[in-house]
């Protein structure tokens, strides 16, 4: 019998579901472990097109680019949620794709995903599914304002969500997307200190091991700067690592997992969000640790050991929007800032910038937290005159 957790050799080929950001810098990390990547993206020369060795130019909901993908590939991955359920689990019957099918399915609905969170024991915002008007009524009844009210799949980075403060913020679009039977969660809203992250990495043998947490400041519902180590106690650090190896364990996983958290006014943990893949609050593990959350997939992926994930240094990382483009009379300049010691421009290769898109990261290291962040700040400060 074939060991499950035989090493794949080098030039083994990794197949991406997604071209973007993520799917690039993955992409990248494979490289220099010397294995090979196809993406599938219906971009021409998207931003992981660009670095890979093949891309299958077609929309994601195409058996037949999920059928040449799996005989191209040795391995299967996704950089996003939003991927098709159905090609993802065509593709699963031929080759390994991690993490699971099932994992996408639950994380990529907000009301699998919470209820999931909560069979298991998770702490998570009081919440309930909306699939009508008499739910909707009960969800006021028992949740009460301010509430939350999410589209249960389809958003990402605050896209498909209000915030009722009182009835009189009801409007007619939500009462009729709720008639035409469009599924949403309402959720209390937590009035919380901070926000944290953890990644958590898991291998096919059940190795398990988390990045060190991230603090995450957002801005309109995007990721503005993360914070490494966050300014908590160890004890919530520590909670939350443990909560985010519960959580894994508990689905399965082989991959990663950003648990999304929040720290409450009470300094309780309660989980809002899960992503199977790396996520925006881990790029500081490119300059900030000994493995970057990229090449921990790659390992993971290629069935090897995991990476040691201890922090080299403490990392600030800010997210550089397409605004910076936009509302400046001219380009950004990097070239100066990319020659500072312990400053790391990472650029995503968009040519088109856009409110609000991710156009690349900066990280700043340093021994102390505080010297970072003033140099994260001044950064910010001058990119943006
Ligand atoms: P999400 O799309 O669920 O990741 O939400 C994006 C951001 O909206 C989160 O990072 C929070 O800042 C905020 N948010 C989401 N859900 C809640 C909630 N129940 N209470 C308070 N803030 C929330």
């Amino acid at each position: 019998m074939i060991s499950r957790s035989k090493k794949l050799p080098p030039g083994s080929v990794i197949g991406i579901i997604g071209g973007g950001q993520l799917g690039r810098m993955l992409s990248q990390a494979a490289k220099n472990l010397e294995y090979k990547t196809v993406i599938l993206d219906p971009i021409p020369l998207c931003p992981a097109g660009q670095v890979s060795d093949h891309q299958i130019v077609a929309n994601y909901n195409s058996i037949s680019a999920a059928k040449s993908l799996s005989n191209m590939c040795d391995v299967v991955t996704y950089e996003f949620e939003n991927v098709d359920l159905e090609c993802l689990m065509k593709i699963s019957e031929d080759i390994d794709v991690f993490p699971s099918p099932e994992i996408l399915r639950i994380s990529s609905n907000r009301i699998l995903e919470k209820q999931k969170l909560r069979n298991i024991g998770a702490p998570t915002v009081e919440f309930l599914p909306i699939n009508s008007i008499e739910d909707f009524n009960q969800a006021k009844r028992i949740i009460g304002f301010p509430m939350i009210i999410k589209t249960a799949s389809s958003g990402y980075d605050g896209k498909g969500q209000k915030l009722l403060k009182s009835e009189h913020d009801i409007d007619d679009y939500l009462i009729n997307s709720i008639n035409t039977k469009k599924s949403f969660i309402a959720e209390d809203f937590s009035d919380f200190n901070c926000e944290i992250s953890v990644i958590c990495a898991r291998n096919i043998e059940g190795d398990i091991i988390t990045f060190f947490p991230s603090e995450n400041i957002h801005e309109n519902h995007i990721l503005n700067i993360s914070i490494v180590p966050p300014r908590v106690s160890n004890k919530v650090i520590t909670s939350a690592r443990n909560l985010a190896i519960n959580v894994a364990e508990a689905l399965d996983l082989v991959g990663l997992l950003a648990v999304e958290m929040f720290l409450t006014k009470n300094n309780e943990l309660l989980i809002n969000e899960l992503a199977p893949r790396p996520h925006n609050s881990g790029h500081y593990t490119m300059n900030g640790c000994e493995t970057s959350q990229f090449t921990q997939l790659i390992k993971i992926l290629t069935k090897q050991p995991l990476g040691n994930t201890n922090l080299s240094c403490s990392s600030v990382m800010i997210n550089l929007l397409g605004d910076l483009w936009i509302n400046n009379s001219s380009k950004p300049d990097f070239d100066k800032l990319n020659k500072s010691k312990n400053i790391f421009v990472h650029l995503y290769g968009k040519d088109e910038p856009r409110i609000g898109r991710k156009m690349g990261h900066i990280n700043i290291t340093s021994e102390n937290i505080s010297d970072a962040f003033i140099k994260a700040m001044e950064i910010k400060s001058k990119l943006s005159n």
